[in-house]
């Protein structure tokens, strides 16, 4: 269970638009993970991610990617988009960022929105942005009159970032275990032949990947325990039930031609599952068992088609539309297509399954997941069942590893599959969480709690 006690503090950005918020956001999260999603290919700005930085561990919430603000909006209208956009963020924050544009100065919009930070009564930090060189921090004492501190950064430039998060830390409980700690279990499953131990391999010859020393070997398989990232911010995985590595599968009986039950086994101990098919003979028959297995044991899961150095002339988008058909039900699932053997795109499977794996263990904060499901609540009501209609009531994130969420609501029965769908889709859309399972659980809750 997801208790408050293991919760993440969180640390939200706020600021009117183009003062460098998502700038900012990438700068701490120190690095830029712009995924594509194959089916829409739109790339997504991450909205929180987990940041670990002087022994915090904290969620950063970008609040510009829960709405955008246009700034050609009169002052009202403004106004009550600001606080729309913020106030989910800070029913969660610990500590906020308040970002600004140092170029700019003070304008109106900032002091509305400091009066708000200064209505809600929690640590606020200034960050004067675009202080590109020196002589541009000498116009960061104008900024004092917002009744905060101040630090001038360069989102872009990364001046000052130190400064801004020493600000914070005070404000950032100790955590007692960084969550980044806990090890991940990936298994890669797929028909004998399509490149599981050459691939294996090639992932093995990455710079950033850190082997440590082998452990837990057993007659028949290995497990490889591995880092990703440098430092405190490393995240750790275990290769569990490495194929190829071990003796000869002496399980691959008639009964089990393709190593059916092994695949279970594997899926079964796994957080997050790769599934790899072959590039030339397109999605089979055993994929689609595989695919299935993997989404009724609700692991996250990145489909990977190799041997793309034989492809020829097959079209990725053809193939991937192909794939979709094939298991429609792996629609949150990304592909990545590689050549195990000439090493490419091998990398970008390696941050795709570390993608796939944060948001495995991704922890909405309430705030937000209650404003997301509000929102989706309003942009389409619950149809009626027998002249009823569902009620929501509040929602609560109640795990990780597969990411559950459970709705309080005036009666379970009243939610039609379509809706469920519809609901899970939504909290996609806002927090990314592609390839992670989201299993939405109804409970009873007769009378309307106040949010
Ligand atoms: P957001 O709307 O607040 O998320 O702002 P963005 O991060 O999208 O940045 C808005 C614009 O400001 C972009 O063109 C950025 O390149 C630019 N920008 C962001 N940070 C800096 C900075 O430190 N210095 C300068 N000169 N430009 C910046
Ligand atoms: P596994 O049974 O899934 O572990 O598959 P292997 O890694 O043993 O590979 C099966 C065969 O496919 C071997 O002959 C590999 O050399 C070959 N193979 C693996 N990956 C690729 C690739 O990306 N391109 C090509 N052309 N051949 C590959």
């Amino acid at each position: 269970m997801t208790s408050e006690s293991n919760r993440l503090p969180v640390v939200a950005i706020v600021g009117r638009p183009n003062v460098g918020k998502s700038a900012l956001f990438n700068r701490i999260a120190g690095k830029r993970i712009a995924v594509v999603h194959s089916q829409s290919g739109v790339t997504r700005d991450r909205l929180m991610i987990e940041v670990v930085r002087d022994d915090r561990a904290f969620l950063l919430v970008d609040t510009g990617g829960i709405s955008h603000i246009d700034g050609s909006e009169s002052t009202d209208l403004i106004e009550s988009s600001i606080h729309r956009q913020v106030e989910a963020a800070l029913d969660d924050a610990d500590c906020v960022i308040f970002m600004t544009d140092l170029r700019a100065g003070v304008i109106p919009l900032d002091q509305e929105v400091a009066r708000f930070l200064h209505s809600k009564n929690l640590p606020v930090i200034v960050a004067a942005n675009k202080a590109d060189t020196e002589k541009d921090e000498l116009l960061a004492p104008e900024f004092d009159e917002l009744g905060f501190p101040v630090v001038p950064v360069s989102a872009l430039h990364a001046r000052n970032i130190d400064d801004l998060m020493a600000g914070v830390k005070p404000h950032i409980p100790a955590t007692a275990q960084l969550t980044l700690d806990e090890r991940l279990r990936i298994a890669i499953v797929g028909r004998p032949n399509v490149g599981k131990s050459s691939f294996i391999n090639a992932m093995l010859k990455d710079d950033r990947l850190i082997v440590s020393d082998v452990a837990g070997t057993t007659h028949d398989s290995i497990d490889i325990p591995f880092s990703l990232g440098e430092g405190e911010s490393a995240r750790h995985y275990l290769m569990i039930d490495t194929p190829g590595i071990r003796r000869a599968n002496k399980i691959s009986t008639a009964v089990d031609k393709f190593g059916v039950i092994r695949a279970q086994n594997s899926i079964d101990s796994a957080d997050v599952c790769v599934l790899m098919m072959d590039a030339v003979q397109g999605p089979t028959a055993y994929d689609k068992k595989i695919a299935d297995l993997i989404t009724r044991s609700e692991k996250g899961c990145v489909m990977i088609v190799n041997k793309w150095d034989l492809s020829e002339d097959i079209k990725k988008k053809e193939y991937d539309k192909a794939l979709r058909r094939a298991v429609p039900f792996m629609r949150h699932c990304p592909v990545v297509f590689v050549s195990a053997v000439t090493g490419d795109h091998v990398r970008d499977s390696i941050e795709m399954i570390e993608h796939v794996a944060a948001q495995v263990t991704a922890r909405l904060p309430t705030g937000i997941l209650n404003r997301a499901i509000e929102d989706a609540e309003k942009r389409v009501a619950p149809p009626a069942v027998k002249g009823k209609r569902l009620h929501i009531y509040y929602a609560v994130q109640t795990d990780v590893k597969p990411l559950k969420v459970t709705l309080f609501v005036n009666n379970p029965k009243l939610i039609v599959p379509n809706y469920r769908d519809y609901l899970i889709n939504s909290l996609r859309q806002k927090f990314g969480l592609e390839g992670a399972p989201i299993i939405l659980t109804l409970r009873n809750r007769p009378r309307k709690k106040s949010r």
